[in-house]
């Protein structure tokens, strides 16, 4: 919780980027689209603001299905800003995260509770955005601080969705990604799933240098995640799917990682999973 106190410099500094959030920028237009779970807005045409309310409405029920929601368990509408153009993004999340974020396509801020984006004109990549980073806005709606690794795990599962109809197909294996990781676990550079599973955020976003050129330790980290995500959704018809909401249930019940963990997993057949999980991997 944060303590305002009068006369305090950051507190007005918060206070001023609270009604910034609050109010939005000072846009001479704006669209807006309200669907069941969304609100965005945009000083982008109205075409824009109804895709990008569309496309997270329908990816909404992916994220639903996948921790088996019964009824709407969601009650406030999630906010989204789409800024026209990229140098409207840079700017604003300059002034309310204090980064510029030029290489970002969009993200999502927890401490606003707001997802934030801008009009990239490659609209695939736009919606994949989409997807990805309201993955997280859901998440964080029903869970806060959850362990890095199955955010962007999840995350990343739902960011290349097709569909079919109003059945999403998702889990489409993106070639880059797996071959680097297979590569990873060719050079035995991989990290263990045990280490991976408990990695704080900061130490999951590690920048020091991966298993190939170019490349650290946070691409490893990312890839094996949603390689691991995949598995326990995918893996012999979806043997381990069930651990998906297990995990989910335990740290919305208040456990804390590490019990969450030993309680889906256990102690003794986790190094099997991983032997499995390897095989899986190479043979994808
Ligand atoms: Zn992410």
């Amino acid at each position: 919780m944060l303590n305002i106190q009068p006369g305090n410099q950051s507190a007005q500094n918060f206070h001023r980027i609270l009604t910034l959030v609050h109010g939005g920028p000072k846009w001479p237009r704006k669209s807006t689209r309200k669907t069941a779970h969304y609100v965005v807005t945009t000083n982008g045409n109205q075409r824009l603001a109804d895709l990008c309310a569309r496309e997270l409405e329908r990816i909404y029920r992916g994220y639903a299905n996948a921790f088996k929601f019964k009824g709407d368990e969601q009650k406030r509408k999630f906010n989204v800003r789409v800024f026209a153009t990229k140098e409207g993004f840079m700017q604003y999340s300059a002034q309310t995260t204090g980064k510029a974020l030029g290489f970002a396509l969009g993200y999502y801020a927890s401490s606003y509770k707001e997802l934030v984006l801008w009009h990239n004109p490659n609209e695939d990549q736009l919606v994949n955005t989409l997807y990805h980073e309201g993955f997280h806005q859901f998440l964080d709606y029903f869970i806060s601080n959850a362990p890095t690794w199955f955010n962007e795990g999840l995350a990343q599962y739902f960011e290349t969705a097709e569909w079919k109809g109003r059945q999403a197909v998702l889990g489409k294996p993106d070639r880059n990604k797996l071959g680097y990781l297979q590569r990873t676990l060719q050079m035995n550079r991989s990290v263990p799933l045990k280490k991976l599973l408990r990695l704080s955020h900061q130490q999951f976003m590690d920048q020091r240098p991966g298993a190939l050129a170019g490349s650290t330790m946070a691409n490893v980290h990312y890839v094996e995640s949603w390689s691991f995500i995949h598995f326990l959704i995918d893996y012999n018809k979806g043997q381990y799917r069930k651990v998906i909401r297990k995990f989910y249930l335990a740290l919305k019940a208040g456990k804390n990682p590490d019990q969450a963990f030993e309680e889906v997993f256990g102690k003794a057949s986790f190094l099997r999973i991983e032997k499995v999980w390897k095989g899986y991997v190479s043979a994808l």
